[in-house]
């Protein structure tokens, strides 16, 4: 399978470039030029698979620079952080399934793309040919941080630096970036919100693309933002997995089709449902469940992206973006490939803050999803519920998923069983689902996990516990202009003036 460039379709890849490079040249992502096709007889043996088994038949055929087997020893590699059950399905009731994503070592759902991703490029630099250090630079709206210094950290010949929204991520996510150890980890505060990191990392990748020293460095400059090819696939395996989970325990027969509900941000997860449903799972509707900052919601129902609204600080932070990365690949699908509307759209974007898709796109958009949002105190409101009603307890971003799957059931009637991807545990947000039940949260952060703990009976995750006693090793805190500086200084690059 070639990759190509959504903003011109002569700019084309291997799956080995792609994951190397993060971005494409023309500031496009790259996107897959033809999907595989997955027979019902394909998905009925990945039932017999362990999930890093699994993970590498699904990722094969979207990685085709790595066989199956070459795939199966990095996939196992990357998921013996992970317990037993990855990916457990909870079932609510006969039709909602929560997939619970958070069990990996920092218990959010990017922990299943970042653990994999350090060995997806190491394997893919070899197989370039480079021999150069990996400076991997990302922006983060709070769990993507902290899961790729994780994922990195131990991985030689990567070094990995994360810019963070100093006032847009919680204190426990904070700190599980900031007592980060490793030599080869950098993490800085912004005083910004999360777009403005994400748009300073895409501004410092342009500008050292246009500085040939900075080129011919001893560094390979790449993302492990979910823009990043290499973070899509493996989200791809998941809902596959959670299909024969479903098979598995007689929920569904095979052929079924479930629809999906995901709590979406920059647009990464829920367009990796797609590409599973396109690549022929089951699927029926695709549900993007957005927090107050809602461009998405507006976009899928009225075919008009606007960002020019005013940004919300929510308690479902991790899903506060209004430049969905993401979506640019969805337009790409949409328009039935056509780089140059998606180019098109990209610059009105850039230039104006909005762009509008015909009506015919509209429609297509409208038959695949359904959309809709949850503020925050529907959002608390339903935490409440989903533990009154069935003992469950959810975090603000799952809760984000199940509200606005609430209301699409009412307004539809529709019974499809239905995967709610979880996407954090409830105890990195502990704060907020502690009000949510109507307690009183005292204290730091390490008395609210306590607390939480003993309202939910269950134990604080260790990885949590354990912080209490790290240090703080990162302590920089800049504005977005400073980023790069900063940058340079960490790596020892003299020239600065690019
Ligand atoms: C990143 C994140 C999201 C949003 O995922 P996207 O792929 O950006 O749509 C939702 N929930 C949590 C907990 C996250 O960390």
């Amino acid at each position: 399978m070639k990759l190509v460039s959504t903003r011109s379709s002569n700019i084309q890849v291997s799956s080995a470039e792609a994951i190397v490079s993060g971005l494409s040249a023309d500031g496009g992502l790259f996107a897959p030029s033809a999907l595989p096709e997955f027979s019902l007889a394909d998905i009925s043996a990945l039932s017999e698979k362990s999930y890093s088994q699994l993970t590498a038949a699904v990722a094969a055929p979207f990685l085709s620079d790595f066989t199956e087997e070459e795939l199966n020893s990095l996939c196992a590699l990357a998921y013996k952080n992970f317990p037993s059950k990855v990916a457990p399905l909870v079932s609510l009731d006969d039709k909602t399934h929560v997939l619970e994503l958070f069990h990996g070592p920092t218990l959010a759902f990017k922990d299943f793309a970042l653990q994999l991703l350090p060995y997806l490029l190491s394997a893919s630099l070899k197989k370039l040919g480079i021999n150069k250090t990996a400076v991997i630079l990302a922006a983060t709206s709070g769990d993507t941080g902290s899961a790729a210094l994780e994922g990195f950290s131990s991985v030689p010949g990567t070094k990995v630096c994360v810019f963070y929204p100093e006032s847009g991520v919680s204190a426990i996510q904070r700190l599980q970036m900031t007592t980060q150890a490793g030599e080869n980890t950098k993490v800085i505060g912004i005083k910004g919100n999360f777009d403005d990191a994400q748009s300073a990392v895409k501004k410092i990748f342009t500008e050292i693309k246009e500085n040939e020293n900075l080129s011919n460095s001893d560094y390979l400059f790449t993302s492990a933002n979910s823009i990043n090819w290499g973070r899509i696939v493996p989200q791809i395996a998941y809902y596959f997995s959670a299909y024969t989970s479903l098979i598995g325990s007689g929920k569904i027969k095979l052929g079924d089709s479930v629809n999906v509900a995901v709590p979406t941000g920059n647009f990464g997860n829920i367009l990796a449902a797609y590409y599973a449903k396109k690549s022929g799972l089951p699927m029926n509707k695709l549900i993007c469940a957005s927090n107050a900052n809602n461009v998405l919601t507006d976009f899928i129902n009225t075919g008009i992206y606007n960002k020019n609204r005013e940004f919300y600080a929510t308690i479902s932070p991790s899903m506060d973006i209004l430049i969905s990365s993401n979506l640019e690949r969805f337009l790409f699908e949409l328009t039935d490939k056509n780089a140059n509307a998606v180019k098109e759209f990209m610059s009105s974007l850039a230039d104006t803050g909005c762009y509008e898709i015909d009506g015919s796109a509209k429609c297509l958009m409208s038959k695949l999803f359904h959309a809709g949002f949850a503020n925050d105190s529907e959002t608390e409101y339903t935490i409440n519920k989903i533990w009154k009603e069935h003992g469950y307890l959810c975090d603000t971003h799952t809760a984000v998923g199940l509200k606005v799957y609430e209301d699409y059931v009412s307004k539809t009637q529709d019974n499809t069983p239905t995967l709610i991807a979880s996407t954090a545990s409830p105890f990195k947000f502990a704060d907020n689902v502690l009000k949510a039940l109507g307690e009183t949260a005292y204290g730091d952060d390490f008395e609210k996990l306590s607390k939480l703990s003993k309202v939910s009976i269950m134990n604080v995750p260790t990885i949590l516990a354990s912080l209490e006693k790290k240090e703080e090793n990162h302590k920089i805190i800049c504005e977005p202009e400073q980023m790069k500086t900063h940058v340079f200084d960490w790596l020892n690059i003299k020239n600065k003036k690019i």
